[in-house]
């Protein structure tokens, strides 16, 4: 069948490079404002131009593009020669980052064309993206099989429209020994038909020496989740939102390794100095459920008005695993092992309490007073936990705001909306008993 979509290099150069713009603007106008709270943003933000102009780069030189859904970390896939690993959904995240609407043209374009309103713009923004032809050029797609249905209808329409193969991972429903076995089996496969699909051979040496990085890259995570307990919490409510998508983009490269370091030692030189996002903490937060995208200032807004940081969220809570370096088989089995437990493939998939028992250790690991979950409208595995979160949230004692929003689109509930709901959560359930 002959591609309806083909690579577009007109739009997708005037897309990346307005974008990197964009990306730019936004890190030099927080450098400018000088709010100690965006240090960290800034340094994350210059890691973003170094991704977007990889990708640029690559487009220029005629690379081989391998995407993949943001639930496979691109570790693994630096070690094709001559491939250049992009992630799906980029743009998805990025674009209403810096443009609270700046997804919803494209999450207009796939609905108009029949994708239903109930799935993820996650997922439909990326197929709007694919339609508008703003993406760059794909010579195959590797995808798992989570988190949801929403990403598996939009691969496959995808896989149609361009004509480009895609390879699925099974992703297992449990957490055990049969289900490691049946990823690492798939991982292998995968491996093999991107080897043949592209007529490359995965470097192993190479392989070893990016999962090094992303070893190190997440133990500085791990450590920097740590620094959160503090009280004060040295660093702000968005910052995990920004240090977690950029290992879905980078994890295995030196400048992911670079902002983590940097994160990690500004943590300790303000913990040190008894120096916190908010000086008098008044409310610790749990944000568990993705931040709104096109707001991560409401974190700001809610240090400055209420004295509440959030002091832990779903992106930023560790729970990732390690990769042993050791052999192609360790690195296999353990990066299998790791794509089941990063933030979403962990939570969203399996029983319920794969979500709620995580969402418990994050209550008691960040001694939080109250928690808020966005309940994204079309996450239908999300909405289907709303009744065991309560539960939960009952038996400790804890507050809770349930409140239903899109996370990358602010048309059905505006960021006016949800900052009066989570207002008037504060001063009626929170504050009069702190
Ligand atoms: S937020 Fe929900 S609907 Fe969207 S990709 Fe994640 S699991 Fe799927």
């Amino acid at each position: 069948m002959a591609p309806t979509v083909r690579f577009n290099p007109e739009k997708f150069f005037r897309v990346f490079e307005d974008h990197l713009t964009a990306v730019r603007n936004m890190a030099e106008a927080m450098e400018s404002i000088g709010d100690p709270r965006d240090v960290c943003v800034v340094k994350a933000m210059k890691a973003a131009e170094i991704y977007l102009q990889d990708i640029l780069k690559a487009v220029e030189s005629g690379k081989k593009f391998l995407w993949h859904e943001f639930l496979l970390l691109p570790e693994l896939f630096m070690s094709f020669p001559g491939v250049q690993p992009y992630m799906s959904e980029t743009l998805c995240g990025f674009l209403c980052l810096v443009e609270p609407e700046g997804l919803t043209p494209y999450i207009d374009s796939a609905r108009n064309i029949g994708l239903p309103p109930d799935i993820c713009p996650t997922d439909s923004g990326l197929l709007g993206c694919v339609l508008e032809e703003i993406q760059p050029p794909a010579h195959v797609i590797v995808s798992p099989t989570t988190p949801c249905d929403s990403a598996l209808s939009a691969y496959q329409i995808i896989q149609k429209l361009m004509d480009v193969p895609v390879v699925y991972c099974d992703t297992p429903y449990w957490h055990d020994e049969r289900g490691i076995e049946l990823y690492e089996r798939h991982i292998w496969k995968m491996i093999r038909q991107v080897e043949e699909i592209l007529g490359v051979s995965m470097d192993w040496d190479k392989c070893r020496e990016h999962i090094r990085m992303a070893n190190e890259s997440m133990e500085l995570f791990y450590a920097e989740g740590e620094m959160r307990k503090l009280k004060p919490c040295p660093h702000p409510g968005k910052l995990p939102f920004y240090h977690f998508l950029f290992f879905e983009v980078a994890s295995g490269t030196d400048y992911l390794l670079d902002v983590c370091k940097f994160i990690l030692e500004d943590s300790r030189k303000l913990a040190a100095e008894k120096k916190g996002a908010v000086q008098d903490e008044r409310i610790r937060l749990l944000l568990y459920n993705p931040d709104p995208v096109y707001d991560t200032g409401i974190h700001d807004w809610l240090e400055d008005e209420y004295k509440a940081v959030t002091a832990m969220t779903l992106f930023g809570h560790p729970t990732a695993t390690f990769i042993d370096p050791s052999t192609p088989e360790t690195i296999v089995r353990d990066y299998a092992w790791k794509m089941m437990n990063i933030c979403m493939a962990r939570q969203y998939r399996g029983p319920h309490e794969f979500f709620v028992d995580d969402m418990v250790a994050a209550i008691d690991g960040w001694d939080v007073d109250a928690v808020i979950v966005t309940a994204h409208i079309p996450c239908k595995h999300g909405q289907g936990a709303h009744g065991f979160i309560r539960e939960a949230c009952r038996e400790r004692d804890k507050p809770l705001l349930v409140h239903e929003i899109d996370v990358q689109d602010p048309r059905p509930v505006s960021i006016d909306k949800t900052r009066e709901a989570v207002a008037e959560f504060l001063e009626t359930q929170v504050l009069p008993y702190k």
